[in-house]
């Protein structure tokens, strides 16, 4: 297997695009679990830990730019305040030894659908930054990057080389059910994201439908029956639940039953808006 190390992200761009059977390794943290497991022994990995610009974040405004090989244990200990939902999602990621080695951006590129990332940042808006030597940068919404089963929009010489989330406006929130508390892949996950200023609640489903997805229904259901002067509507928010589990559309696995992820995920939309409204009203009323 020929091992690749670029030290610049132009050189790391030539490497995809001279061999784009090159699979890019970060953390490691799931790449390194399928050769061992001999899922796939691809030709090349493609190393992008010389690349340091990747392990970084900046802001542009009201925008945080978070490369795609910056490890969760930093967007817990640096970016907490600004992007509490992926913030509260990779506090749940694995244990500290995978928070210290796995990022996002592998996040990304496995494009599993129970990614611990992937609700918070439908919820919040992100868009993924992804890029190739031939055709430049692309900007890919996040709720358009996953296409299917550990399928994303990313094209055989691309790498993503961010991520970038606009700084919460309002409390996010992001609920995980797994069978135990720790080194757990989620059973089923939600994260919602309030966002005042334009009267909108964002959702982000995990792990129940092939990939993640947004609950658009129920989205739309929230910008025009919320009343966001008064106190959360138990009708409101119960069909908000109900709209949430609709948009699911999971499987009975080893994990869990396709009717237990429906249920739960009506109960964690309920449950993540019930503690997202009232944050919102403590601050309104301070
Ligand atoms: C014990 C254990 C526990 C885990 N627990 C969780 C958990 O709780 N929640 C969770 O979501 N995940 C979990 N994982 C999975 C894994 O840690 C995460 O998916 C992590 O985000 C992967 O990041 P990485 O940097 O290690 O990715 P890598 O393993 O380096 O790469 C993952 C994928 O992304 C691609 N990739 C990496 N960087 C780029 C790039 N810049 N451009 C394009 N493609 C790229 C790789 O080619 C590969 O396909 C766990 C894994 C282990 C081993």
């Amino acid at each position: 297997m020929e091992f690749l190390r670029p030290t610049t992200w132009a050189e790391a761009l030539a490497a995809k695009a001279d061999q784009p059977e090159a699979v890019p390794i970060q953390g490691g943290t799931d790449v390194m679990v399928e050769i061992n497991f001999d899922v796939h022994r691809p030709p090349a990995l493609l190393d992008l830990n010389q690349v340091g610009e990747l392990a970084t974040w900046s802001r542009e405004g009201d925008t945080y730019r978070v490369g795609a090989g910056l490890p969760y244990v930093t967007i817990i200990e640096e970016l907490g305040g600004v992007l509490p939902g992926l913030a509260q999602a990779s506090r749940t990621v694995g244990s500290p030894q995978i928070r210290n080695r796995g990022t996002v951006g592998g996040n990304l590129g496995a494009a599993s659908p129970a990614g611990d990332s992937h609700p918070p940042l439908l919820a919040a808006g992100a868009v993924v930054e992804v890029e190739s030597r031939a055709r430049g940068v692309r900007m890919i919404p996040a709720h358009e990057f996953y296409l299917g089963v550990k399928r994303s929009a990313l094209e055989p010489d691309e790498l993503i080389r961010a991520v970038r989330v606009e700084a919460a406006r309002g409390p996010q929130y992001f609920s995980k059910v797994g069978t135990r508390n720790a080194m757990v892949i989620a059973v089923c996950s939600f994260s919602v994201a309030l966002h005042p200023g334009e009267r909108r609640v964002g959702t982000g489903i995990g792990s129940a439908a092939p990939t993640p997805r947004r609950a658009l229904e129920a989205e739309e259901f929230l910008a025009g029956e919320l009343d966001w002067d008064a106190r959360l509507d138990s009708a409101v928010l119960k069909r908000f639940g109900e709209l949430c589990s609709r948009a699911a559309s999971p499987i009975d696995d080893v994990r869990g039953t396709a009717d237990y992820r429906r249920h739960a995920i009506a109960v964690m939309a309920r449950r993540t808006l019930t503690w997202a409204w009232n944050d919102y009203r403590k601050v309104r009323a301070a």
